[in-house]
């Protein structure tokens, strides 16, 4: 698995995301070694399309059709047992395996569950006693564990244990873990309402940081690529809009920053507007008037601020300031 994906990270680049350099030249470093990674970011910054962009890049591969990917080892219950499955091919895509961190994740979820009593009889790696949880459908790809910091601090360590040592403790079983993955995850640094990793954790993991789109054009253009495009956007407009949202992120009063779906939102929402009133080119107002229902709660005022305004009354005075209260001039 290792050895596959290092002849591709030397042959091929990640496409699926406009800028971001540096973030990619550090992932593809971390991975060319075998090492585990941890792409940090604010929500809504790409960093579910960069992992699986390294997905995509793994070539096709057959394995055998029981759920587990087996090939060439056997690691799921029933192929150890010889049980014959079908043969079928999968894509680079289908090499990845998402994991929601979240409180509420169980250790059945993740690693499975052996029945104590079948146990007895057929073994705990049996057919019959185990179901393997989520993490062995990963088994020859990609294990995307998003926002691995919201997951209790004992299944931190569970997943710890199987990453550094292939071995998984399932009830009181300790079980040696046959599944061949990379493991990338996710964190949002700024998500204060979540339990933070270990320090144990952090210390197996490289860290990879994605920003905010480098520049205005960048920004732009990701805009116009990946928002819906139904009318005639003015690239002036395009510009002073996402000029906008780009300024709020550096307002030293607020604390939750409009991501890039802020920005599309507010493309789309601005052509929606247009159509509504019967024209085919966006215009300023149409922008204007798409703000408050797109960007007020995307955005969080840092508890001082809070004290004195809401972050919808934040925001008028910003559009005030930015476009000025009559329509039809540009910033
Ligand atoms: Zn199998």
């Amino acid at each position: 698995m290792e050895q596959q994906l290092q002849q591709t990270l030397l042959q091929k680049n990640f496409t699926d995301i406009l800028g971001q350099g540096n973030a990619k030249q550090q992932l593809k470093s971390a991975l060319l070694m075998g090492r585990h990674v941890i792409i940090v970011g604010r929500p809504g910054i790409g960093k579910t399309t960069l992992a699986k962009n390294v997905a995509e890049l793994l070539p096709a591969i057959e394995v055998n059709d029981c759920g587990y990917n087996c090939s060439g080892k056997a690691i799921c219950p029933g192929c150890k047992t010889g049980k014959k499955a079908g043969r079928k091919k999968i894509s680079g895509r289908e090499r990845f395996v998402r994991v929601q961190g979240s409180p509420d994740l169980t250790s059945e979820d993740l690693l499975g569950d052996i029945d104590p009593i079948k146990a007895l009889k057929f073994g705990p790696a049996s057919v019959e006693a185990f179901s393997p949880g989520k993490i062995f459908r990963a088994n020859n790809g990609i294990l995307f564990f998003d926002e691995v910091n919201r997951c209790p601090a004992k299944l931190q360590n569970a997943l710890l244990q199987v990453l550094e040592e292939k071995k998984a403790t399932i009830g009181s079983y300790s079980m040696d873990f046959d599944a061949d993955f990379i493991f990338i995850g996710t964190l949002n640094p700024h998500d204060s309402t979540t339990e933070n990793l270990s320090e144990v954790f952090l210390d197996r993991c490289d860290l990879v940081y994605m920003t905010y789109p480098e520049t205005l054009e960048l920004e732009s253009q990701i805009v116009a690529e990946k928002g819906k495009s139904k009318i005639e956007f003015p690239g002036e407009l395009l510009t002073s809009m996402v000029g906008f949202v780009r300024e709020l992120r550096s307002n030293s009063k607020l604390e939750k920053l409009p991501s890039v779906r802020a920005s599309i939102g507010l493309y789309e929402r601005a052509q929606a507007n247009a159509l509504l009133d019967g024209r085919n080119k966006a215009e300023l107002q149409d922008v204007k008037d798409a703000l408050i229902s797109v960007l007020a709660h995307r955005i969080e005022l840092k508890p001082s601020a809070k004290y004195t305004e809401t972050a919808k009354e934040f925001l008028e005075e910003q559009i005030n300031e930015r476009f000025g209260a009559a329509s039809g001039e540009y910033g």
